[in-house]
């Protein structure tokens, strides 16, 4: 499948991460959008790096406030 997230529409990753929890597939990774060295990072952005395990379920898109997630099929498994 292929996963993507719109992260305008994103409500804030540190803050929600309902996508992350709920993926039985563990689809969606969070990370720093500026890694600094010795400094917390304040802005955390949700990547769906391992959209080849999804499975279809469609538990993120129902659950994500901000409707920022898009789930298809991808062309190679639409043949
Ligand atoms: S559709 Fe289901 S398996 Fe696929 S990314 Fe969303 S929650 Fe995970
Ligand atoms: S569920 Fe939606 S709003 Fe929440 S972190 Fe995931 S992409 Fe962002």
């Amino acid at each position: 499948m292929k996963v993507t997230v719109d992260m305008d529409r994103c409500v804030g990753a540190m803050e929600c991460a309902k996508c992350l929890n709920i993926c039985p597939s563990t689809v969606f990774a969070m990370y720093p959008k500026e890694v600094k060295m010795f400094e917390p990072s304040e802005e955390w952005e949700i990547i769906p790096e391992l959209d080849m395990l999804c499975v279809g379920c469609m538990k993120c898109v129902e659950i994500c406030p901000g409707n920022a997630i898009e789930v298809q099929e991808s062309e190679v498994e639409a043949k």
